[in-house]
């Protein structure tokens, strides 16, 4: 469903941070795209959501389609609209907002007030920890839980493909297992996730497929389950001889 073909992206004239990437999401499907420090993964979902910093990174090659639909070069929102949604690394949650003033803002798309408060039910109910805590202000939650927040946020606007941006960063090891398990479920409720990750124990866990990307281009690719723990990945991945 979601189609990268030969992308090409650069910033400024000097940085050439995607060398003709091709990847694919099929429907319902998890795929991860891993690989370290600089190998261009934030690039590549700053391409598919439209975010790329406006006047100096852009597309100089390739193309990205949804459902057939190009993507490649349009408007953040004719994205979102179109089913495509990020969630940006770094849980940027509103934290003078409540959690409940959080998700409201991330309903863009719904038509009316009762779609609006349905889909709130729906996300509380993945949540739960989230539902407690709805009048809480985001920035007395855990590091954990805006994370989660964030992620729930996203799926507020109903999205037929979620893109998270390293959702297990400087999160403990046992939230990190929560946060794979929101991914699992996210998907078993039938939206598909292109989700870029340091972690790769933890990528390979909850993907199907997964891409290693190094110096911009696509090294390895296979389906997840054959990756984890191959020695192939220890090379290509950690530099590993
Ligand atoms: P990280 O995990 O650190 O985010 P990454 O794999 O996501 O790494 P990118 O952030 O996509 O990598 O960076 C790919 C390349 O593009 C790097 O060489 C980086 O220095 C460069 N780059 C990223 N953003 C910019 C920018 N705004 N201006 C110039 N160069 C950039």
């Amino acid at each position: 469903m979601l189609e990268i073909r030969q992308l090409s992206v650069r910033y400024g004239r000097a940085v050439q941070a995607l060398r003709g990437v091709s990847l694919a999401v099929p429907a319902g499907g998890v795929v991860a795209v891993l690989g370290s420090n600089g190998a261009g993964k934030t690039t590549l979902l700053r391409a598919v959501s439209g975010t790329l910093p406006l006047h100096r990174g852009s597309i100089d090659a390739g193309d990205v389609t949804f459902d057939g639909a190009r993507l490649a070069r349009r408007d953040p929102a004719d994205i979102v609209a179109a089913g495509v949604v990020g969630v940006p690394e770094g849980r940027r949650v509103f934290g003078r907002l409540t959690v409940d003033e959080n998700l409201r803002a991330g309903a863009i798309g719904a038509r009316d007030r009762r779609s609006r408060t349905a889909a709130r039910e729906r996300v509380y109910a993945t949540f739960p920890r989230l539902a407690e805590r709805r009048d809480q202000r985001a920035r007395l939650l855990s590091g954990g839980e805006q994370q989660m927040l964030a992620i729930a946020r996203g799926l507020m606007a109903g999205p037929r493909l979620l893109l998270l941006d390293e959702p297990s960063l400087g999160l403990a090891p046992r939230v990190v297992t929560q946060v794979a398990d929101v991914v699992r479920q996210i998907s078993a409720q039938g939206t598909s996730v292109l989700l870029v990750e340091q972690n790769a124990a933890m990528a390979l866990a909850v993907s199907d497929h997964a891409y290693v990307l190094a110096l911009g281009r696509v090294a390895l690719e296979r389906p997840s389950a054959e990756l984890a723990g191959s020695a192939e990945m220890r090379r290509v991945y950690l530099g590993e001889a």
